[in-house]
């Protein structure tokens, strides 16, 4: 019987393809530098009705590294980049490197706490911020943390943006003591920034993931990294300067970042972006660019398939889709090839794994495990060992139900400023997921559980402890546990339980209120009840399990 580390898997790879490729040892600069290099005219971009073309990203980034430089940014210094799928963000993430830096993707659906968490976690100095929400950083944020340049930006969508000035009468000034991207464009012309030296392992991005535990931790995303894992989705996939590659996965999440943004930029090919996710309005980007390749969550691709009118003619041009970040009921790939003749691949991976660890080869279709009806997250990529470990850390027998464990170059070296947690969970370098799952005969893999506290809300991520924590911070909470219930549409969904303190009344509705005006939406309790007393063990811990999976009877 074969093992781990024999990689039985490679068996289900394209006949006549790579089983391994050679890592670029490079940074993400030095590949967008070397398609600049061969095709300045290259369009980078698509976005609405505009183009950026790869020398026009190169131009708005040197701006934005000189811009910094002036302000006093230096390398390994870090800049927060708080603005949505929008070109902005990659002049964010080109400009920070330039700059000799370090991004710090945040979730622009981040409210006030979430933001001044990232920002005081990461040290940041400097911030990339879209126009409309400086007033309630300024206010709100940066006040606690050590941000001392922000540099706004509007959405690069100019169509609405222009509708919006003309029509409103209005243009709006600057606010004071900030920079803007596109006057940098100007004031620093002919200007470029002073070489920094950065290297392969040098930190990319910080991607903010609680992992295994409840804290939100920087996984540390390197160049070397995020360049691997592109090379992996350009050569898993077989994309060639022809290609199209369709956004609709947020860029914050490292499966943006490494499958929209880094994949296209090495390529080179278009990467067509939504500033924000409208079934209808991607459905016109599809129709229009012809994109021949995307990866994102499974609720995305289930819209798409449900906007009336949709048909195959729709999706001739997207050759493969992938699908991550969530589990995918096998009902829901047969329903969307069902309308659009597209077989949706299953991609799994994670923060720390700069996205995927493990894909269906293209030409296959996943098995799914008839125990538990889960369908096959596919298979490691190039590179990648993947093992399945026991509660002691030993490696079970093929077949065996346990915590997988990933060791490639995509892994991530660890948590910034946290030791400990990376001690945790990277030992020796290999990660412990926190999933748990086995491996067929063949090499095919299955997830059946979790080690983890979190909730899987169609790919963004909850941990209980976070939510619990805003929930004690309401007058009449005494304790509070929160769990993931099953959801029709986005899988699991957040539901908080909550005993009050003596005296004190409130309804769910307040509840439910009070938390949703401190966090990203995703996040606050669809549905809370209000018990008596929280069910505990005898030391007194919370038993969550217990409310998640209420005993019969
Ligand atoms: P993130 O760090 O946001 O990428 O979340 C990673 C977690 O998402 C993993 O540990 C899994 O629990 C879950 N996940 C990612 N991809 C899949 C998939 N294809 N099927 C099921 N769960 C997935």
């Amino acid at each position: 019987m074969s093992t781990y580390t024999d990689r039985p898997w490679l068996a289900l790879y394209p006949e006549g393809g790579p089983t391994d490729i050679a890592p670029e040892q490079a940074t993400v600069l030095d590949v967008f530098r070397a398609s600049l290099a061969a095709a300045p005219d290259a369009v980078a971009i698509r976005y609405f009705d505009g183009v950026l073309t790869l020398a026009d990203l190169d131009t708005a980034s040197d701006a934005l590294a000189v811009g910094l430089a002036d302000a006093g940014f230096a390398p390994g210094d870090r800049i927060g980049l708080y603005v949505q799928n929008d070109p902005a963000f990659v002049i964010g993430l080109l400009g920070a490197w330039k700059a000799g830096g370090v991004a710090v993707a945040v979730n622009p659906m981040n409210r006030a706490r979430e933001l001044t968490h990232l920002l005081t976690d990461s040290g940041a100095t400097a911030l990339l911020c879209l126009e409309e929400l400086y007033e309630s950083v300024a206010r709100d944020v940066l006040p606690g943390t050590r941000v001392r340049t922000v540099v706004t930006c509007s959405a690069l969508d100019r169509q609405s943006r222009d509708d919006e000035r003309v029509l409103g009468g209005v243009v709006r000034s600057r606010p004071e003591g900030t920079l803007d991207l596109e006057e940098l464009v100007t004031t620093t012309a002919g200007r470029r920034p002073a070489a920094a030296s950065l290297a392969a392992d040098d930190v990319a991005v910080l991607t903010y993931t609680s992992g295994t535990t409840g804290v939100p931790k920087g996984a540390m995303n390197t160049h070397a990294n995020v360049v691997f894992n592109a090379q992996v989705y350009r050569d898993w996939v077989g994309l060639t300067p022809d290609d199209v590659v369709l956004g609709v996965a947020p860029l914050f999440h490292i499966t943006g970042l490494v499958g929209h943004v880094a994949v296209a930029l090495l390529t080179p090919c278009p990467l067509v972006l939504a500033h924000r996710f409208h079934p209808e309005v991607v459905l016109d980007a599809i129709r229009e660019h012809r994109p021949t390749f995307t990866v994102g969550a499974v609720t995305v691709f289930i819209a798409l398939a449900g906007v009336p009118g949709v048909g195959r003619e729709d999706f001739a041009s997207l050759r493969t889709v992938y699908s991550g970040g969530a589990p995918i009921a096998p009902a829901v790939t047969d329903s969307f090839e069902a309308v659009t003749g597209r077989y949706i691949h299953n991609v799994y991976g994670l923060t720390e794994t700069n996205s995927p660890s493990h894909a269906v080869p293209l030409g296959r279709r996943a098995p799914v495990d008839p125990a538990s009806g889960a369908l096959s997250v596919g298979v490691p990529v190039y590179n990648t060992v993947v093992r399945v470990v026991g509660e002691d850390g030993g490696e079970l027998p093929v077949g065996e139900v346990g915590e997988l464990v990933t060791s490639g170059p995509q892994v991530v070296p660890g948590y910034w400023g946290r030791p400990e947690a990376t001690a945790e969970s990277l030992p020796g370098g290999e990660l412990r997921t926190g999933d748990v799952g086995f491996m067929d005969a063949e090499g095919w893999f299955y997830l059946v559980d979790r080690k983890k506290d979190m909730i899987n809300a169609a790919g963004y991520k909850v941990w209980p402890r976070e939510v619990e924590d805003v929930l004690y911070g309401h007058p009449a909470v005494r304790e509070a546990a929160v769990v993931g219930v099953p959801d029709a549409y986005r899988g699991e969904t957040v539901k908080a339980f909550v005993s009050l303190k003596p005296g004190a009344s409130v309804t769910p509705e307040e509840v439910i209120a009070f938390a949703r005006e401190r966090m990203a939406a995703y996040k606050y309790p669809r549905t809370v009840e209000v018990v008596a007393e929280l069910p505990k063990t005898t030391t007194g811990k919370i038993l969550r399990r217990e409310l998640r999976d209420p005993a019969p009877g």
